[in-house]
């Protein structure tokens, strides 16, 4: 059952030839099993999501509607509120936080039918690129356990990738669900910024900050994206276009768009295998009648020194609710209320976490705010419009997901900048606030490679076609990591 797509589970189950129970029971054993070799979740709640099959198993006999997502299990990042779910965010700060309200999209799943099992790892925050970050445990890559899944959502890449769910929830500021999708082999979809409301999302960079969807394959990422989109009055900066049918659209096949390769930003620091696998992916897209040429986006490679301006301003403004008087964790200190913030917040969040906050209140304070902060918000206007300036030539452009193949567990976490390196490809297209797919394209030694394609604001439907024509050609969905054979499916 779990190697089946989620829209052909969903059909079986509305039409009640498959039952929901049964499908969550399936799940959460499998997830049980596997969480000792991959640590996906943080919470799982396997009562709870038993509860909702049983409630949604009564709906379907009574021949009420249940939705797109009808009885599929899905897992959501642990920074994105759950009511009566515990949501740390990966933090020792948030420990023992239990939300009173749910996120949207949380509502817009569980009116969709789908039943939420579990909470995923992140890094802390979700500021970081390989899921190390987390105050509790790592996660680790299924595609072999010495490496990292990618970050900051490497358990809700992971949970669906080791097939525990069918689809999950991440969150991408910078990069966070597409280079986890790359890393893990499967599809992650970023959409526009506003185009997902972010009410319920732990604040990080509120504007980078963009929920987004995986998948094993481009049908069932179109159905959750579709679920989760929307307009939504609690979030000041949600869109209010309509969704279109990201599903029923995919049936129609895309047109033959240009494709632009940002080739100077694709000099530095990518890897021989990396660069094979993406070449031989755009030998696809030409072989699909897509004419490949080449684009510029002079300022992009401005883009690191840009994003550790503005998410660590957002970030040190945003982690200022942490006080230990509202939330989570309370140090009492000294018995005053400036020893409670400091030694609450000493003891409660992490070492990157506390980087940030030193930097983006350095960014922002006075004398520095002109020479830094503003400066950059200037050069995030100059990347967005190398972006415009290009999508007058093409209709979509692409490049790799990651510079590198999933790397080893420890390799970078000791070095910031390294890692920082990580989201080279990423960062620029968060801070044109658009929308980003990243699709497989191939194993290199064993491991994963991914391959974003972006396009023009509110462009969702097109990518995820031009995803799916690729996916269709190359057959590269529903990939199997080798733990399943070792484990026993
Ligand atoms: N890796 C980037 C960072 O550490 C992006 C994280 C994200 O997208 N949440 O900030």
């Amino acid at each position: 059952m779990i190697f089946h797509p989620a829209h052909e589970i969903s059909q079986k189950i509305k039409k009640g030839k498959l039952s929901p129970r049964e499908v969550v029971e399936e799940s959460i054993r499998w997830a049980q099993k596997l969480e000792e070799k991959i640590h996906s979740f943080i919470t799982l709640d396997p009562e709870k999501a038993l509860e909702r099959a049983k409630k949604i198993e009564e709906k379907i006999s009574r021949g009420e509607e249940t939705g797109p997502l009808a009885g599929i299990p899905v897992a959501v990042k642990d920074n994105i509120c759950t009511r009566g779910i515990e949501t740390t965010c990966g933090s020792k700060i948030l420990k023992g936080f239990i939300p009173p309200y749910n996120a949207t999209v949380v509502e817009k799943l569980e009116k969709a039918g789908a039943i939420i099992i579990g909470k995923t790892n992140c890094d802390e925050f979700a500021m970081g690129s390989s899921t190390e970050n987390s105050a509790f445990f790592k996660t680790f890559n299924p595609w072999d356990l010495e490496r990292v899944p990618g970050g900051s959502s490497g358990g809700s890449a992971t949970s669906v990738a080791s097939y525990q769910v069918f689809l999950s929830l991440g969150s991408d500021t910078g990069g966070s669900v597409r280079q986890p999708a790359s890393f893990c082999g499967i599809y992650g979809l970023k959409p526009t910024y506003g185009r997902v409301s972010r009410f319920g999302l732990v604040a990080f960079a509120s504007s980078l900050d963009q929920i987004g969807t995986f998948a094993r394959n481009v049908k069932d990422l179109a159905l959750i994206t579709e679920a989760i989109s929307g307009h939504d009055p609690r979030d000041s900066t949600s869109l209010p276009e309509e969704v279109p049918p990201y599903f029923d659209e995919l049936q129609d096949s895309p047109r033959a768009l240009r494709i632009g390769v940002p080739w100077g930003l694709l000099q530095e620091g990518i890897s021989a295998e990396v660069k094979e696998a993406f070449e031989d992916a755009l030998k696809i897209f030409e072989r699909l009648g897509f004419p490949i040429l080449e684009v510029s986006l002079p300022h992009a490679s401005y883009g690191i020194p840009t994003y550790y301006l503005i998410a660590p301003a957002e970030a040190s403004a945003n982690l200022a609710r942490y006080d230990g008087i509202r939330f989570g964790l309370r140090e009492i200190g000294e018995g005053d209320l400036i020893s409670l913030y400091k030694k609450t917040r000493g003891e409660g969040f992490g070492a990157e976490v506390k980087r940030r906050i030193m930097l983006g209140t350095f960014a922002l304070s006075l004398g520095y705010r002109e020479a830094f902060y503003l400066k950059a918000q200037k050069v995030r206007t100059l990347i967005r419009k190398d972006f415009e300036e290009a999508f007058n030539k093409v209709g979509l452009i692409a490049l790799p997901t990651s510079p590198t193949l999933p790397f080893k567990l420890g390799e970078k976490v000791m070095d910031p900048l390294q890692m920082y390196m990580s989201d080279l490809y990423t960062i620029p297209i968060s801070l044109a606030g658009l929308p980003a797919i990243s699709i497989p394209v191939g194993l290199k030694n064993g491991l994963p490679v991914g391959m974003q394609i972006v396009g023009p604001p509110l462009s969702e439907s097109l990518i995820l076609k031009a995803s799916h024509v690729f996916e269709m050609e190359s057959g590269l969905s529903d990939l199997r990591p080798p733990i399943l054979e070792e484990i026993g499916v």
